[in-house]
Formats: structure tokens, sequence, C-alpha cells
């Protein structure tokens, strides 16, 4: 099933350029007083969810391209960053001095994961309002796994199982000699959409094309089979440092082809068996 936040907070059932919204089925959902449990509470009770909306009948039809889509994950507690996870992407990363800023540039089983503020987070028709513009303002096109299920020190054999569905993401990165939890933490900076495809349709991450343009023009292409950290392994990576909770994306890092981009350009984002999100460019 393919599931999008739009509007104003509605749940959508994507169907082809359609949404129906099922929003309805939210009350499927606990109802919950202060402090609320550690997660996304839609993510987190998702089977019920789905059945819920299997059962609605008559739900109100849209087409897709008269909705404001919005982060289809409402509230992660946590999103998680893989710096430097595509090979070809180190090598850029090396010739670039706009990218290392005189660094040595190691891989990601050098410097762990990191984490963008949950705050920089928004939906693909937010857009992304660039702030510090005398510097270099990347996009970065990723694959994000949502994690479903509270996950501990999880083997990558099972780790696949910890996923709930799947997205896409920018990960938009101010360049420069901060970290990068900073540099990317920039409010807008981390787009998420343009809706979820839940694991039974997408049961194998690891063969995906994807590609990223800007005003039609082709920057990032490549394919998931090119990951140094495949998504199995991130999932044991991460976790055998913090305890995943439901809801918490993992962006999977992004390959060879990042490049500035501008007020008033448009970006596309497009993964295989997920979708394409149409994302626009403005000064803060
Ligand atoms: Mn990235």
């Amino acid at each position: 099933m393919k599931l999008c936040r739009f509007n104003d907070d509605r749940v959508g059932r994507v169907d082809g350029d359609h949404v129906l919204d099922v929003t309805e089925a939210l009350s499927a959902l606990p109802t919950l007083r202060w402090p609320v449990p550690r997660g996304d509470q839609l993510i987190a009770h998702l089977p019920e969810f789905v059945a819920a909306v299997q059962a609605l009948q008559n739900c109100p039809r849209m087409r897709l391209d008269e909705v404001r889509l919005l982060s289809p994950v409402a509230n992660p507690t946590k999103i998680i960053g893989a710096p430097v996870n595509y090979k070809k992407h180190l090598e850029e990363s090396r010739a670039d001095q706009g990218i290392h800023f005189d660094r040595d540039i190691k891989t990601i089983d050098y410097y762990g994961l990191f984490l963008k503020a949950n705050s920089s987070m928004v939906g693909p028709s937010e857009g992304v309002a660039l702030r510090f513009t005398d510097r270099r303002n990347d996009h970065e096109i990723e694959l994000v796994a949502v994690i479903g299920k509270q996950a501990d020190r999880v083997s990558r054999a099972n780790a696949l199982d910890y996923v709930a569905c799947y997205t896409a993401g920018l990960d938009m990165t101010v360049r420069g000699t901060e970290a990068r939890s900073y540099r990317k933490s920039i409010d807008t900076y981390t787009v998420i959409g343009p809706w979820l495809v839940t694991a039974d349709e997408l049961p194998d991450p690891s063969d995906l094309d994807f590609e990223l343009t800007v005003n039609g023009e082709t920057r990032q292409k490549a394919n998931t089979s090119d990951l140094i950290f495949d998504v199995p392994r991130l999932i044991e990576y991460a976790s055998s440092f913090y305890t995943l909770y439901p809801g918490d994306l993992i962006m999977t890092g992004t390959p060879e082809g990042v490049g500035p981009v501008h007020a008033g350009d448009k970006i596309n984002v497009t993964i295989e068996a997920i979708g394409s999100m149409s994302v626009d460019v403005r000064n803060a």
C-alpha cells in the first residue's frame, strides 16, 4: 500500500495519479495522553491502520497533483544519516575542495552515523528554503527506510523485519567545516516523500534505480546496489548504538553527482518502486 499525508494532516492512500482520503482509519490508533510513547503512532500501529483502510468504503477521491504532500511520517524520534556510503561519492568528495574543505574524507565505517534535527523535516510541497546562500547548498538524493518496530542490537540477518516502509529523501546540505548534524539540520533541509510504500510491496531494497534532476537536467543517477553499507547493515549498525523506534528514518546515503541548487530551481527525485516528487527551491 502507498500512504501519504496531505493538505491539513489528511492521510491518503495513493492509487495511480489519485489519492483516496482514508483519514477516518486513524480511529484504529489508540487515544494517547501525555507522555506519549516514543515513536510515530501511525507507523507503530501500521498493521491495524492498513486493515482499517481496507475496510473503508466510498472514500473521497482527489487528483494527486491537486493536493499538498507533507512528510508521510509525522513524528520520527530520529532522522539518521549515513555519511559517504557510495564509493563514487567518496571519490568525488575527495576530489572537490568545495566538499572536503581540506579534510581527509573517509567512509561510513570510520565516521559512524549522524543525526539530522527532526525540525528540518518537510514534505515535497513545502519546498526547500535556502540559508547561507553565499555557501554551496547541495542536493543529495537518498533511499529512506522507515523503521516499523523497536529495534535494539538487531543483526543484519533479521534487519529487514524491522522495516515498515520505504520512501525517498533529500538530504540537503550546506557545505562547510561544521559537523554534518549542524549543516544538514537547517529548517526544510530534510525533504521526505512523496509517500510511503509498505515493505510487503517492496521486499528487496537492494536493487533500486534512482535519479535526481534539477530543472530537468540529470545530476545524480545510481542504484542502491552501489551502497557500501546496505539497508540491513545500516539497521544493524544504527541499532548497535541506539534503540530505533517506529517511524525512525534511516537516510541511506547519496551517490555521486551532488551539486548546488539555487532559488527558483526545481528538484525532481525518482526512486524505482516508490515514485517521484518535485521540490521547489527558494531563499529563506
Ligand atoms: Mn546524505
